[in-house]
C-alpha cells in the first residue's frame, strides 16, 4: 500500500487565525504533515498531474485569484497573512473587483483561511498528492493513502474556508470519473461537515457524497451539513449528512458509519474516496468527539470491509502529538485486508 506526500505542502505557514473572537496561533500547522509522514516507514513523493484536473473542479477565476492573491496583498502595502473582512452575502453581487480586500471577501466564507506567501504552492501540491493516490488506485491498487495538507473538504468550486483552498478529495474523485469510473462515493469522516465537497457534487448523479460530522447547529461550518440537505437535480438523494452531537464516542459513531456504508454499497461505486480527519479524536484541541486511538482501527476495518478500491485523503486533526498514531491506526486495517 503506497503512501503519498509532497514536501511542498510544508510551504504554507500562516501565523494566526480568528477563532472565537481572538487572534490565535494557526491550528493547521505545517508540522501536522511531518507528524503524518513519520508514522509510515516509506512515503512516496507525489507526482505533478498539472493544473487541468484542478480546473475540472474549481472555477478558473478562483484559481487565478489563489495564484495572485498574496502578490496583490503585498502590492497593496500589506505585510503578514491576507485576511478578508467584507463579504458579498445577502444578495450582494459577486463583483469582479480589483482591490484585494474585495477579492478576498468574494472567494472566502470565513476569516479562518488566510493566504500566506506560499499558500498556492502548498494547496497545489495537496491536490497533486490526492491525484497521485488516485492514479495509484486507478492503476489497480486496492488502497492508497494521500497525506494532504492543507486540507480540502471545506473548499468549494469557487471558495475557500476552514483551512481549505483546493478540494483535494473532490479533485481526485473527478479524476476517477474522467478516467472512466461510472460512479464514485466520497465518505467524509472528519469531525466537521465536508461542505465544499457537498457543494461541488450536489447536483451530480455520478458522485455520492456522505459526511459524518458534528451537528452544524453547534459546530462549524454551521450553514451546511444538516440532515435535510440531500442533493438536487441529478444528484437528488445522493448527498447524505449524518450530524451527531458533541460528546459522540465510538459506539454511536459506529452505528452511523455502518448506516453510511450501507448507502455506499447501495450506490455500487467503482471507487471510494475517504476524507479522513483525526479531529474526531478525544484529545483534539478544537473538536468535541470522543474517539480514541485504537477505535480508529475499528473505523478503518469497517470501511476496508467494503472491499472497494479506496483512496484515503487526510483532512483535519489538530492534536499533533497523536496525529501519527491515529492515522496509522485508521490505515492499518486496509493494509491487512489486501496486502
Ligand atoms: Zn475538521
Amino acid at each position: 500500500m503506497k503512501i503519498f506526500s509532497s514536501p511542498h505542502q510544508l510551504a504554507h505557514t500562516p501565523e494566526l487565525e480568528l477563532h472565537n473572537g481572538e487572534m490565535v496561533p494557526y491550528a493547521e500547522k505545517a508540522s501536522r504533515l511531518d507528524a503524518l509522514c513519520v508514522a509510515f516507514d516509506s512515503v512516496s513523493e507525489s507526482a505533478d498531474h498539472g493544473l487541468a484536473p484542478v480546473l475540472a473542479v474549481h472555477h478558473k477565476d478562483y484559481i487565478a485569484f489563489l495564484q495572485r492573491a498574496y502578490g496583490e496583498w503585498q502590492q497593496a502595502g500589506r505585510s503578514g497573512d491576507a485576511f478578508p473582512y467584507v463579504f458579498p452575502i445577502r444578495r450582494r453581487r459577486a463583483l469582479d473587483l480589483s482591490r484585494i480586500d474585495g477579492q478576498l471577501g468574494r472567494y472566502a466564507f470565513d476569516c479562518g483561511t488566510p493566504i500566506a506567501e506560499h499558500t498556492w504552492q502548498a494547496a497545489y501540491w495537496s491536490a497533486q498528492t490526492a491525484l497521485s493516490g488516485m492514479a495509484d488506485v486507478l492503476a489497480g491498487a486496492r488502497t492508497s493513502v494521500a497525506l494532504c495538507r492543507p486540507p480540502g473538504h471545506h473548499a468549494g468550486r469557487d471558495y475557500m474556508g476552514g483551512y481549505c483552498y483546493l478540494n483535494s478529495a473532490g479533485i481526485a474523485a473527478q479524476m476517477a470519473i474522467e478516467s472512466g469510473a461510472a460512479r464514485v462515493a466520497i465518505l467524509d469522516v472528519d469531525y466537521h461537515h465536508g461542505n465544499g465537497t457537498q457543494d461541488i457534487f450536489y447536483e451530480r448523479g455520478d458522485v455520492l457524497t456522505i459526511s459524518l460530522h458534528a451537528d452544524p447547529a453547534t459546530d462549524y461550518p454551521f450553514y451546511w451539513g444538516h440532515a435535510d440537505e440531500t442533493g438536487e437535480g441529478a444528484g437528488r438523494g445522493l448527498n447524505r449528512n449524518l450530524p451527531m452531537p458533541r460528546g459522540t464516542g465510538w459506539d454511536t459513531y459506529r452505528g452511523a458509519l455502518e448506516s453510511a456504508l450501507e448507502t455506499v454499497m447501495d450506490f455500487a461505486p467503482d471507487v471510494l474516496v475517504v476524507p479522513f480527519g483525526a479531529d474526531t479524536f478525544r484529545g483534539d484541541p478544537i473538536s468535541h468527539f470522543e474517539i480514541d486511538t485504537p477505535e480508529y482501527s475499528d473505523m478503518g476495518t469497517l470501511i476496508a470491509q467494503s472491499g472497494l478500491p479506496c483512496l484515503i485523503v487526510t483532512e483535519g486533526g489538530y492534536n499533533i502529538d497523536y496525529l501519527g498514531e491515529n492515522i496509522l491506526s485508521f490505515v492499518s486495517p486496509f493494509a491487512n485486508a489486501f496486502d
